[in-house]
């Protein structure tokens, strides 16, 4: 491992680049030869069973956490050896966050706005973030999910290149979760990227431009939601309903089979739908669950 920043790496087009990480505890590897690519302006979810090395990933990214082997460029710079520079141009919203209870929303976003260069201004992030109705309530005061949304506020206030988001929505309301899932995809259509872990399919299936799927302190598929795990080639299960029950077909040729159903009912087929393998169905056939 070397301090200089690896020139080699330092791309327009990539904001993360990761080549054989690895990373031991106690002569044990969390992270066994991990290799990553994050492109610049993308939402990239990282997904994986608990203790599959994404929290040990992401922190090293962070500059948070020491490597044992392994090339890391984060915004063209090695997160072991850069400055407050390169940290004023990330930002990371941690499962733990910041402790600002005794203050409030306004106070805090305020508070931490004199720690950046550039930053944004404090009541538009807090309006961004759907704040606007607490920023005199106390933070200690809010609810979960408020509680996390100001943490977002936090994390976007330097105007980050780069945003880390760990398991970002977790104890939100499926409404405000709808809402921080369009504030997240706003922040990559301004140009942020965006390094997302969660354990929700659902967001990485609505928030990724793609997903790497993280086992054993590997990566083992990357690929856009739609594409993980060859799921676009899997056969399609038609189902569909007449007088003697349901009806079940795997097909390959799914536009075929429908056609023929159709002929076959003289028009609309009962109860009919399409499916391929869930993105659900293809992570846990790729992480090797029962
Ligand atoms: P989760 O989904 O539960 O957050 P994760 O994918 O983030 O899991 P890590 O936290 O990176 O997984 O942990 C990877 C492995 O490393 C686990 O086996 C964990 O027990 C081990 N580990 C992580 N941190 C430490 C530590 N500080 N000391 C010892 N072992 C650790």
């Amino acid at each position: 491992m070397t301090g200089e920043p690896t020139a080699q790496h330092t791309d327009a087009e990539t904001a993360i680049t990761v080549r054989g990480l690895r990373r031991e505890y106690r002569g044990r590897p969390a992270v066994d030869g991990l290799d990553l690519d994050v492109r610049r302006g993308e939402i990239f979810a990282l997904l994986g069973p608990n203790g599959a090395g994404k929290t040990t990933t992401t922190e090293i990214l962070e500059g948070y956490r020491s490597r044992d082997a392994g090339e890391v460029a984060v915004l063209g710079q090695d997160p072991a050896t850069a400055g407050p520079r390169w940290r004023a141009r990330i930002g990371i919203v941690l499962q733990e966050s910041a402790d600002v209870s005794g203050l409030t929303v306004r106070e805090s976003v305020r508070h931490f706005a004199h720690y950046y260069p550039k930053p944004r201004d404090p009541d538009e992030v807090i309006e961004a973030v759907g704040l606007t109705d607490k920023q005199n309530a106390r933070a200690g005061a809010l609810s979960g999910g408020q509680r996390r949304r100001l943490d977002v506020a936090l994390g976007i206030l330097g105007d980050p290149e780069l945003l880390f988001l760990d398991e970002p929505t977790t104890g939100f309301d499926p409404e405000v979760r709808r809402r921080f899932w369009a504030l997240i995809a706003g922040l990559r259509d301004t140009g942020t990227t965006i390094l997302l872990t969660t354990h929700y399919l659902d967001e990485a299936e609505h928030l990724a431009d793609r997903v790497g799927v993280i086992r054993a302190g590997q990566i083992v598929d990357v690929d856009s939601p739609e594409r993980l795990g060859g799921r676009h080639l899997a056969p399609s299960t038609l189902r569909w309903r007449d007088a003697e029950g349901t009806h079940q077909l795997r097909s390959t040729a799914p536009a075929a089979d429908v056609a023929r159903l159709a002929a076959r009912f003289g028009g609309e087929v009962p109860e009919l739908t399409v499916t391929r393998p869930s993105l659900e169905d293809v992570y846990l056939d790729l992480i090797g669950a029962e």
